[in-house]
């Protein structure tokens, strides 16, 4: 039996486990927390108030289905989630609101009545992103792009020569504003779709107008739960599957010996293994886990994705306007992204998220409150003033969400806890604390993304969500899923 050892209880970790043990290996995963999750983790506040730490929001449900399945396991007996509808409540600056429904068309026509755009703008947009993605996304996001064999294949070539008409050249924020040259807001609603990777619609390219498809098109879903239920249940599964979790052991080092990994070092000692999967950001693994072996230096140093500062606060009444999503838009998008990418700030007058679950999962708040996730996208860390920008964006954000819904909120405020980009860094070890890796404010970024395996070592390879496919739940998910063919070839 071969044995695999994975560096990190992430969600590409975890995963990964769950598909190596079902092709019959050991597999031990090294967690340097006291539990699994990473990203995904949740935390509690005094009074009652449960939030999902990190991810909030779920696409691609079958991408987790799927595990289930692998281990001939009925998912629903593990793991539901259901269709949000509506999916997002908008408020832009002008004090406009709009409702984005599950149903593309019903939504088409909320932009028309809201905004005054014509629905069939709207309707072919999203007809187009969901062609986008169909010709493309599959190909580039389920193999690995680093091996001569993927372009052998013929839906690789043919996604490739799809590429070039899905504007290679232009902008994310371009094409928005050729579609809808009449209203800023339909840009900024759908330039929004940048952040999903933390990048930019003023430098990302036009490709990346596909990512509305995932929720306009495919649907945004809310696992029974929250989403820490995703880990939960997937671990659940592993453990079955024989996988050992070792918690609060970090690894210190991969050890190699003639160009091949045969283990790892931790504080308890040394252990041999065939395989070695670092599920740990790619930055750290090669600086601190392999310091003497040459590093690729050219994609390490790929600009960061941005990172985020998060409110998490226990609001003590209930905003029936209020939905799962919701979005406070800035007056100023471009300069907001300018503060994030070129100034490595955060803007004045910054957009807002705010996530609730205790309208769906009523034991996450007490009765008559809700638990808000509060969001703001900001610049990974590069040793910026964090006191005293959250500081300022905690006012920002208090002035703007407060503005919008008519009512002081800093009053209501009955539990606080706040994770900064140092935080992020420090609890998951992801390099600056970048949400995604590397951003996609390029044209070639998917090709610059580290492959799955190292060219230079034997037995190493890589997954989650600082490497191929990319950052995000589901492209973490697809991340284990080239791994493990790539260990199985
Ligand atoms: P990570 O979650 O990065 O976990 C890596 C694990 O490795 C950690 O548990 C860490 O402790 C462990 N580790 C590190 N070093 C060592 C070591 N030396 N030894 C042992 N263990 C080690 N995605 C979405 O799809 N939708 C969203 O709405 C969304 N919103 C987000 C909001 C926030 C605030 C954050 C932080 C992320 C968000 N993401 C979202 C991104 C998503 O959470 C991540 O892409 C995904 O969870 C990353 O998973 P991963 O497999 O890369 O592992």
């Amino acid at each position: 039996q071969t044995s695999t050892a994975i560096i990190g209880a992430g969600i590409g970790g975890i995963a990964t486990a769950v598909r190596l043990a079902v092709r019959g290996q050991r597999v031990v995963v090294f967690e340097a927390q006291e539990s699994f999750g990473g990203k995904m983790h949740q935390l509690e506040l005094p009074g009652g108030y449960r939030f999902d730490g990190g991810p909030s929001l779920f696409t691609l449900p079958h991408l987790v289905d799927e595990l289930f399945e692998l281990a001939g396991r009925n998912p629903a007996d593990y793991f539901r989630y259901q269709r949000l509808d509506p999916i997002t409540e908008y408020f832009f600056a002008d004090g406009t609101r709009v409702t984005a429904w599950a149903d593309a068309e019903k939504f088409a026509r909320e932009v028309e009545e809201k905004l005054g755009v014509p629905a069939a703008d709207v309707r072919a947009f999203l007809a187009r992103s969901g062609r986008a993605y169909d010709a493309t996304a599959g190909t580039f996001l389920q193999k690995s792009l680093h091996k001569a064999g993927t372009y052998l294949s013929p839906d690789v070539l043919k996604a490739l020569a799809a590429l070039p008409q899905l504007g290679l050249t232009s902008t994310m924020h371009q094409r928005h504003e050729a579609a809808f040259p009449d209203d800023p807001r339909v840009v900024q609603l759908f330039d929004r779709f940048a952040t999903y990777n933390g990048s930019d619609p003023y430098q990302a390219p036009a490709t990346l107008s596909m990512i509305p498809h995932l929720e306009h098109g495919i649907g945004a879903f809310y696992p029974e739960g929250g989403i820490y239920a995703i880990a939960q249940s997937l671990v659940r599964l592993a453990e079955e599957l024989g996988v050992e979790f070792r918690y609060n052991e970090p690894v210190r080092e991969i050890l190699v010996e003639n160009g091949r990994v045969t283990g790892l070092r931790t504080d308890q000692g040394n252990y041999p293994f065939g395989q070695v999967v670092s599920n740990m950001d790619v930055v750290p693994t090669y600086r601190h886990l392999l310091p003497t072996q040459p590093a690729p230096e050219r994609t390490l140093s790929q600009p960061r994705s941005s990172s985020a500062l998060i409110f998490y606060w226990g609001v003590a009444r209930r905003f029936p306007e209020l939905g799962v999503h919701n979005i406070f838009f800035s007056e100023d998008y471009k300069r907001e992204f300018e503060a994030i990418f070129q100034q490595q700030t955060i803007s004045p007058d910054p957009t807002v998220y705010v996530n609730i679950t205790s309208g769906h999962t009523p034991t996450d708040a007490p009765e008559g409150h809700e638990n808000w996730f509060v969001m703001v996208n900001v610049p990974h860390d590069q040793g910026q003033d964090w006191p005293a920008l959250v500081a300022q964006t905690r006012a920002a954000v208090l002035r703007r969400v407060g503005q919008a819904l008519g009512t002081d909120i800093g009053p209501l405020i009955r539990a606080e806890h706040v994770w900064d980009p140092p935080g992020i860094a420090a609890r998951t070890s992801s390099f600056g604390g970048a949400l995604y890796g590397s951003s996609s404010n390029n044209t070639l970024a998917a090709f610059l993304r580290h492959p799955n395996f190292s060219r230079r070592l034997k037995g190493l390879y890589f997954c989650g969500g600082s490497v191929h496919p990319g950052g995000g739940i589901p492209l973490c998910l697809l991340s284990a899923s080239i791994v493990s063919d790539l260990i199985e070839n």
